[in-house]
């Protein structure tokens, strides 16, 4: 693909939003600040910019991107809504909620991966926000990393990752979530739970008053944040309780400390009081952290899996995973 020089900006920059809509309408490509992680933004209505973003990631074409609108309402450009979807947009939006639906015909089929159902999400980032009301289109945006990488929580990881491939870079500081959206399928009469992410299965299922269906992984997954191998750092990483052969070489994540870690190369703490939101928040920058200091392991010590600790497994396990194994 051609180099491009790459932008960064301070979202708070005076013109940046405007700017970064310009580019957009123009069919570049912009990276921005979400609640969840930095997402990768291009025009979703129009082919040729979406079909930037794959080649900007290296992303498979049988991996379909999410569709960002500004405003609840503007779902029914890019979908057939029902009602079950209209309840969880009323709770959850703004926020890191996606709902897959059946597609309108406006979606092109490179943002479906040729897919009949298109998946949207409106943010509560007020940069995301602000973008996309300036932009006044959908816009297309999977988190702003190579494909198969560790997800993108800073501006820094966005460039690291991407630099030369995309236009602008607005940085809006750390995200506050950490964790990819949750995504849902309401394409069917029972909704169905995709991905694992930012608001806990638990909630949505209180709200509905329903249990929601668990998808099972395949191969070629419906939903590709599903892949075995995903969010994946350079260095080798287990989630195990066992001990470790050669602590010197290796970087530990725990959720909090207990007393026993001074022998590891560097430890990651992710949450002083074992908040399981705090500690979403901190899990890409950790991984971030410990695979730049170029070790032989990484080392997860598992967290419970309730609530957002489902989340976090779920990422850790893919992280670990090994074509191999
Ligand atoms: P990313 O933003 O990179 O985490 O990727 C977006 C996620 O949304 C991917 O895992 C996609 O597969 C998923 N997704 C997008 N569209 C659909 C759809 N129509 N059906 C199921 N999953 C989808
Ligand atoms: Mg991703």
């Amino acid at each position: 693909m051609p180099l491009r020089t790459t932008r960064l900006m301070l979202a708070e920059e005076p013109g940046a939003i405007e700017h970064a809509a310009e580019v957009l309408l123009d069919g570049g490509l912009v990276a921005f600040p979400t609640e969840t992680v930095y997402g990768l933004g291009a025009l979703g209505l129009d082919s040729d910019a979406a079909g930037r973003i794959f080649e900007a990631k290296g992303r498979p074409s049988f991996d379909p991107l999410i569709l960002h609108i500004a405003h609840a309402p503007e779902l029914e450009r890019v979908a057939e809504v029902n009602e079950a979807a209209w309840r969880m947009a009323e709770r959850f939006w703004p926020g890191p909620l996606t709902l897959v639906m059946p597609r309108s015909t406006a979606v092109p089929d490179i943002v479906t991966s040729g897919l009949p159902t298109v998946a949207v999400r409106v943010p509560a980032h007020p940069v995301a926000h602000a973008l996309l009301e300036a932009v006044g289109e959908p816009v297309a945006a999977p988190s702003a990393n190579p494909f198969g990488k560790l997800s993108p929580t800073t501006a820094t990881h966005v460039r690291t990752g991407l630099s030369g491939r995309i236009d602008v870079i607005l940085d809006g500081g750390p995200t506050a979530r950490g964790l990819e959206s949750t995504i849902i399928s309401v394409a069917e009469d029972v909704p169905v739970l995709l991905r694992t992410g930012a608001i806990p299965a638990e909630e949505i299922e209180e709200m509905l008053g329903v249990r929601l269906e668990r998808h099972v992984p395949t191969s070629r997954p419906a939903t590709p944040g599903q892949l075995d191998s995903h969010y994946a750092p350079h260095t080798p990483v287990i989630v195990s309780t066992e001990p470790v052969a050669d602590p010197s070489r290796t970087g530990l994540v725990v959720l909090r400390k207990t007393g026993v870690e001074k022998d590891f190369a560097a430890v990651e703490e992710l949450s002083a009081d074992g908040d399981l939101t705090e500690a979403a928040k901190n899990l890409f920058a950790a991984l971030h952290r410990l695979d730049a200091l170029g070790l032989d392991l990484i080392v997860v010590r598992p967290v419970p899996e309730t609530g957002l600790g489902a989340a976090i497994m779920d990422r850790m396990r893919r992280a670990a995973f090994r074509e191999d194994e």
